[in-house]
């Protein structure tokens, strides 16, 4: 790799010195996303602020032979930004300006720094908003959404991320400056929404608005055991309820909960179902008294259902709190992320803690159940290259049972480099090579985003024992 100073002379006379970051703080800084099992330094960073800056990047370091990574707020779960090669890392802080806002076509046109919530709340005075809502919607970027193919809580009305983007600026990994937009021919957004960053960078979007619902019911129960919780989810399903949220926490995230925040709930709880229905006043109101049936039908020790707007901000602490109180656990935190159909949710489950408790690391579940998108959150002390090691075993087994019972290798938070070699549980070879053929549509080189997704990528695997090296 060249010299620090050789990386900042060229791209400063690219984009402006001021636009370029270096340095020890810097490194550790840009080494992982929020997956910090595996850790690779960049040698730059540059702030560009407009598409040309980027594409003027881009094109630099393909001229000169130098890996790049797009990164947005650094959130990601499975070491997406992470710059594998080192190389420079293209951080979207600056990309952060909402362009244009199309209220009669119901659109808006962002840049990819944009902030999850920031798009919601520039919109919110005329009764829209921007419906993907990742659970870290106050920092995860546009960017990083796109990349991710992003769901969130209320994903099970509304829908991951792809089709809430009607058009993309890319700069492609050859530099060109891509517009792509949704009609006629190959659904060309369709490809680089969920692409993780490895086509190109995504400098704009055109991202579709939608009506804020007209009403909101929001109802909590907690079970005494996990697999009435999880058989309820089912059942409110398939009683043709479609809420627009059906989250899940187990009791270990509600101790944690109750250790930082001092929630309260039975002390037999086992987990929590927390179900949110929208629409119109009415049909509201039937469907979340339907879904009281069904927590009384499953046995719920308590229920309580929100009865303003305050109420239901208390409702959601647990949901949106969980992460950051698993803090109180333990130093570190692994989420995992799978899918299974919802019917396989109570077997998936029990299989969970049984892995877990063989690997003797702790684990506590909260999930967008409703999906069946699971989250088991590994909590263990990475500074135990033991623990690391079981870490990673027990979430190859969780995933490996995740396809057993028909589900799929990811949710939401991608491949990365963490499931690399959890692709061939899913993908034959043949179907991995032809996924490396389509990657080359937008790009020969392997410069952008290398080592990510696709696994045997030429000159990773001799890099891979570096990157885990440095976290233990
Ligand atoms: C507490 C917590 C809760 C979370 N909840 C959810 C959830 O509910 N649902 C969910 O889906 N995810 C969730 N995530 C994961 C993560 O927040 C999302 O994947 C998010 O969309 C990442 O956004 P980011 O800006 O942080 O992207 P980063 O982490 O910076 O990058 C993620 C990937 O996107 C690529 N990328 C970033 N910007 C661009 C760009 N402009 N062009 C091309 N590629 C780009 C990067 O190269 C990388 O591969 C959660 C994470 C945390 C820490």
């Amino acid at each position: 790799m060249p010299t620090t100073d050789r990386l900042r002379d060229g791209l400063a006379r690219e984009i402006g010195a001021e636009r370029i970051l270096s340095g020890p703080s810097v490194e550790r800084t840009y080494e992982s996303d929020a997956y910090n099992v595996d850790r690779s330094q960049p040698t730059v960073v540059v702030l560009p602020e407009s598409t040309d800056e980027v594409a003027k990047v881009v094109r630099w370091c393909r001229r000169e032979g130098i890996p790049f990574t797009a990164r947005g707020a650094g959130t990601g779960l499975s070491g997406g930004a992470m710059p594998a090669l080192g190389g420079v890392v293209i951080s979207t802080k600056k990309l952060n300006r909402i362009l244009e806002i199309d209220l009669p076509n119901r659109r808006m046109r962002a840049q990819a720094g944009v902030t999850n919530i920031a798009l919601s709340k520039a919109v919110a005075a005329h009764g829209l908003h921007f419906a993907p809502d990742p659970s870290s919607q106050t920092v995860a970027t546009l960017g990083g959404n796109i990349a991710e193919n992003s769901g969130g809580p209320h994903t099970l009305k509304y829908g991951v991320t792809a089709p809430h983007i009607l058009g993309l600026t890319l700069i492609d990994a050859e530099g060109e400056i891509l517009e792509l937009e949704r009609g006629f021919g190959p659904d060309w957004i369709g490809m680089v929404v969920g692409s993780e960053g490895t086509l190109g960078v995504v400098t704009e979007a055109w991202v579709r608005l939608t009506p804020v619902p007209e009403h909101v019911e929001t109802a909590l129960a907690c079970f005494g055991t996990v697999r009435e919780a999880s058989e309820c989810v089912s059942a409110i399903i398939s009683r043709g309820v479609l809420p627009a949220a059906l989250e899940m926490m187990d009791r270990n995230i509600l101790m944690a909960l109750r250790a930082a925040f001092g929630l309260e709930f039975p002390d037999a709880t086992q987990a929590m179902l927390l179900v949110e229905c929208d629409g119109p006043r009415e049909a509201c109101r039937q469907e979340i008294e339907a879904v009281e049936q069904a927590f009384r039908d499953f046995g719920a020790i308590t229920q309580q259902r929100a009865r303003d707007a305050a109420e239901r901000a208390k409702l959601w602490t647990a949901r949106k709190k969980g992460v950051g109180a698993m803090g109180r656990l333990a130093p570190s935190v692994v989420t995992h992320d799978g899918v299974i159909p919802r019917s396989k949710l109570p077997e998936m489950l029990d299989a969970v803690y049984e892995i877990a408790a063989r690997y003797q690391i702790g684990v506590a579940n909260l999930f967008h159940a409703g999906d069946g998108n699971l989250h088991p959150c590994f909590y263990f002390d990475d500074r135990d290259p033991r623990q690391v090691e079981a870490v990673v075993a027990a979430g190859t087994e969780v995933i490996q049972k995740c396809i057993e019972l028909g589900g799929s290798v990811t949710g939401e938070h991608g491949i990365g480099v963490e499931k690399l070699d959890l692709m061939g549980l899913m993908f034959s070879p043949g179907d991995l090579a032809y996924q490396a053929r389509l990657k080359e549509i937008f790009g020969t080189n392997e410069l952008c985003n290398p080592c990510k997704v696709l696994p045997n990528q030429r000159g990773c695997q001799e890099h891979r024992l570096r990157w885990r090296g440095v976290a233990t």
